[in-house]
């Protein structure tokens, strides 16, 4: 990978061959209207490729194709089948590994160089792998019940149906896999909307689908704009579930389109995440491990530890410590290999995000790194922000309540548990937080006070297929990943048969 250079990505087949098309019911068409729109390399500000903009009457066509493909060959597939395809589709991602991650990078602007969760194959390929062993582990129950006579009842799980998986633009590779595995563990069909800024690894993965001999219609991909793909799908009376992942906003959104036939609803919401420091913690491993729990893909990552709470005798140390480190990060073009920290997705986020920056200085955070957009030389024409760290921030400021999304350290000092718990949970969300301490009891309290669906201890980001992944509060609803999500794709049926 590290002999990468931007040439080679730019020739890609992929990126080259003309307007992505949609793909429904196993073809590649253009959109009904015929229209397109660019998608733009942040890193330069160029365009890559045009995409197909899909609008209502497309999403009629693939909602159409799901469902049908629901009523097909799909529907009498065994369990050790969609296992296998389940297989097939992680060898073709590690198999095509390369070439997608190059995508992300031109297309979302993550670094190619970034350093992997975990050596070896490639991570999304794992995902689907533990999904495929879940396909074949469905079941319902017997249960006994106390009706007179001889009357016997069970339970089956069933596919719920028609999925709408709607997602963000911040990996797009693990995004869309995160949405696909348990549709095809659970036998259920799907219409996959890729976000707008960013659709070319996405499209890519529903070539793979295609490539693997999975049938027509199983997975449907539409691209095009939230307001009228995203709202077209949950609104539509033919989807049975919408598997979200974005802002809150949208989320509070979807739930209101969603009430028509009351879809069953799974939310992977925004956050605003704390980061609780304790005076005993190995400062050598806090001061990186937060860090990055900040910086990592250049802060675009709904579950980042934006609140850093340091306790008051090493708060100063700690500043130091992480400003120096913001300052060391290699700010750059995705597709060079040194870069760790890339561009910020778009020009709408990067407004955003240097709107925050204006908003910190100006509600009296201390800028002890960073602070300004990057746009010289090689960086003029991409959307670059330096990692920054706002120091001596209140609970009150904007910038420590609202989620900025980009690489936006704010650090707070504490003084005793019990306050620093209660301010960490003082926020409407609650969608995971972090814990540095070498004392067990402290780590221990914070797992358990901190509202949140997922407490780091000494670490920060980990994740594994195995174990779920969902926000409290505006942070969402229900699970992704882990035994829990296959239950947000299945009805349970009761069965009763009188024996007698
Ligand atoms: P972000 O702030 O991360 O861009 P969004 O919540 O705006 O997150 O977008 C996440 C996904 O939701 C994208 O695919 C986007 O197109 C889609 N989306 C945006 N608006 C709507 C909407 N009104 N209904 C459904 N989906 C939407």
């Amino acid at each position: 990978m590290s002999t990468t250079t931007p040439m080679d990505a730019l020739s890609l087949p992929f990126t080259t061959g003309g307007p992505k098309k949609l793909l429904i019911g196993g073809r590649w068409v253009d959109a009904a209207s015929g229209k397109t729109f660019p998608s733009i390399n942040p890193s330069t500000g160029t365009v890559i490729t045009e995409v197909a903009e899909g609008d209502v009457e497309d999403v009629n066509r693939a909602v159409a194709a799901a469902r049908a493909a629901l009523g097909g060959p799909w529907r009498r597939m065994k369990p050790r089948h969609r296992q296998d395809l389940l297989w097939a589709l992680a060898d073709a991602i590690q198999a095509n590994f390369e070439e997608l991650r190059l995508l992300e990078a031109l297309d979302m602007g993550s670094p190619i160089g970034r350093p992997r969760r975990t050596p070896g194959p490639a991570w999304e390929a794992g995902v689907l792998r533990y999904f495929a062993g879940t396909a074949t582990k469905i079941q319902g129950e017997t249960i006994p019940n106390s009706l007179p006579g001889s009357v016997f009842s069970y339970t089956v799980k069933e596919p719920v149906g028609v999925v709408a998986s709607i997602v963000p633009w911040n990996r797009p590779i693990s995004n869309a896999v995160w949405k696909i595995a348990p549709v095809l563990a659970t036998g259920c069909t799907m219409v996959l909307k890729p976000a707008e800024e960013a659709s070319l690894a996405a499209l890519r993965i529903g070539e793979l689908c295609t490539e693997i001999g999975l049938p027509d219609g199983v997975v449907n991909v539409v691209t095009g704009f939230g307001d009228v793909v995203g709202a077209a799908l949950t609104e539509h009376g033919d989807v049975d579930k919408v598997a979200f992942t974005g802002s809150t906003a949208v989320g509070q959104r979807i739930i209101r389109a969603s009430a028509g036939n009351l879809k069953r609803l799974s939310l992977e919401l925004g956050g605003k995440s704390p980061d609780v420091v304790f005076a005993d913690a190995d400062l050598a491993k806090a001061v990186p491990g937060a860090a990055m729990g900040v910086f990592y893909n250049t802060g675009q990552v709904c579950c980042a530890g934006t609140r850093i709470y340091v306790e008051r005798p090493v708060y100063d140390e700690f500043v130091e410590g992480v400003s120096a480190y913001a300052k060391k990060l290699r700010v750059g073009n995705s597709l060079d290999p040194r870069t760790q920290i890339g561009p910020l997705v778009s020009a709408k986020q990067l407004d955003r995000v240097t709107g925050y920056l204006d908003l910190g200085r100006a509600e009296g955070a201390q800028t002890t790194a960073g602070g300004r957009r990057l746009d010289t030389g090689e960086l003029a024409d991409g959307y670059f922000v330096e990692p920054t760290v706002f120091a001596d921030v209140r609970d009150d400021m904007r910038v420590a309540r609202e989620e900025i999304f980009g690489p936006v350290a704010c650090v707070l000092p504490f003084d005793t548990i019990d306050e620093v718990v209660a301010r960490s949970n003082d926020s409407d969300f609650g969608l995971s937080g972090g814990v540095w301490t070498r004392d067990v009891g402290k780590a221990h309290r914070l797992a358990s006070e901190l509202q949140a669906g997922t407490v780091w201890v000494n670490s920060f980001s980990l994740f594994d297929p195995a174990v779920p992944f969902g926000g409290y509060k505006t942070s969402g609803w229900g699970h992704e990943m882990g035994q829990q999500s296959l239950d947000e794709y299945l009805n349970v049926k009761a069965v009763w048969i009188n024996t007698d």
